[in-house]
């Protein structure tokens, strides 16, 4: 089945018992049971629920997995997999990646022992970085939110000589535009909030893999800890899912009008969005990607948080707020905002300066994003 398709039917059937289209919303909390232990497979919701088990097992299938697991959010979905090191264990991640994931390395797990280095986007660089107790290699590509691309093979060819699995952050491709499982990665995370539930209406995160092992424990950590995805939440998550690979191409199409018209504009210092011919990744993006995504970051000519600010509050459509992967188009200035819990020093030395914007080109009509940009842009 090709994706357009899967998106529509994957992990789901009418309904068994009413011959429902649409996987029903189970809103319950327990379930039933004939005799002791003796169930359909479903005993408390925190441990399953059927409608959380058909986007388990339909975002499986997308991203070409044999496990799925929702959370109540991306980094509930990240908590888990790192609660299956242990003290002592090393972990080699991006250096440019969601503020939210750098603070929860940082913040909550070294405390409790476990070890982070920062590298850059080549695979020599992990293959340096690693140590004996590495076990693990993060990666977001695109990452977020400087646009950088990771060849993923080759990285996941280094982790495999070294027994180290590699985690790749899927939220910016989508499995429409990037499968990592596909190209040699280990697990896949997402950020659902984002293009995969698409509506900027829910919170939630989600992990496939294919290793049954390692598939049990984070499910252990899921049960044990309880931030699941909730029934109504994987409800509205299987809903957007439906027209993911519409949107996504549509998100593409715009992106690609709006990166040629920044680049091309006098106020405009820089563009990243791997789908320009000019940029350093495009030849990597065609061999990884199925698509560049909607996801351009740029740099105002001179600007800064003021400079920023006044070309924010000329917009009419374009909206000034967190997040990504909507419907409509956001803006962000990520020096403050996504990536404000990463030290200054630290954001500098990434890239992450004080001219740098980060718009999620929604898929409204690309002619009035584009007026709506180059009015705010002009003086
Ligand atoms: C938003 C985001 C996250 C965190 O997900 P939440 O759903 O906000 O918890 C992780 N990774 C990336 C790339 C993101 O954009």
């Amino acid at each position: 089945m090709k994706i357009k398709t899967k998106v529509i039917h994957a992990g789901q059937e009418p309904d068994k018992s009413t011959g429902a289209v649409i996987p029903p919303l189970y809103l319950t909390s327990t379930y039933r049971q004939e005799a002791v232990s003796v169930h359909k497979g479903f005993e408390y919701s925190r441990t399953g629920n059927p409608t959380r088990k058909v986007l388990e097992d339909c975002l499986a299938e997308l991203e070409g997995g044999k496990f799925g697991l929702a959370f109540s959010s991306g980094m509930a979905a990240e908590h888990a997999v790192l609660s299956t090191l242990r003290p002592g264990d090393h972990v080699v991640a991006c250096r440019d990646m969601y503020g939210g994931t750098y603070r929860l390395f940082e913040d909550v797990f070294k405390p409790f022992g476990l070890e982070f280095s920062y590298v850059g986007y080549e695979a020599e660089e992990f293959e340096q970085a690693a140590k004996d107790n590495t076990r693990l290699f993060w990666i977001e590509s695109p990452t977020n939110p400087l646009m950088h691309l990771v060849d993923i093979t080759a990285v996941a060819r280094t982790a495999g000589k070294k027994n180290i699995k590699l985690v790749v952050d899927n939220t910016f491709a989508t499995p429409c535009f990037q499968q990592p499982l596909n190209l040699g990665a280990d697990l896949v995370v997402h950020s659902t909030t984002k293009y995969i539930g698409g509506h900027s209406d829910l919170i939630g995160g989600a992990l496939v893999l294919n290793d049954g092992e390692w598939y049990e424990k984070i499910r252990f950590i899921q049960n044990a800890v309880g931030a699941i995805a909730g029934a109504f939440d994987s409800w509205l998550m299987l809903r957007g899912i439906k027209t993911l690979a519409i949107r996504m191409k549509q998100h593409e199409e715009n992106a690609m009008r709006i990166a040629a018209f920044l680049e091309d504009h006098a106020m405009i210092s820089s563009v990243y969005y791997p789908g320009l011919p000019s940029n350093p990744y495009y030849k990597l993006a065609r061999r990884q990607m199925d698509g560049f995504g909607g996801m351009i970051s740029f740099k105002l000519k001179d600007g800064d948080l003021a400079a920023a600010n006044r070309f924010f509050k000329k917009l009419h459509i374009i909206t000034l707020a967190e997040s990504l992967g909507g419907v409509e188009s956001l803006i962000n200035y990520p020096a403050v905002m996504t990536h404000g819990s990463i030290p200054e020093q630290q954001r500098i030395s990434i890239g992450i300066t004080k001219d740098l914007i980060r718009l999620s080109v929604g898929i409204e009509d690309v002619e009035d994003l584009i007026i709506d940009l180059s009015e705010a842009l002009s003086l």
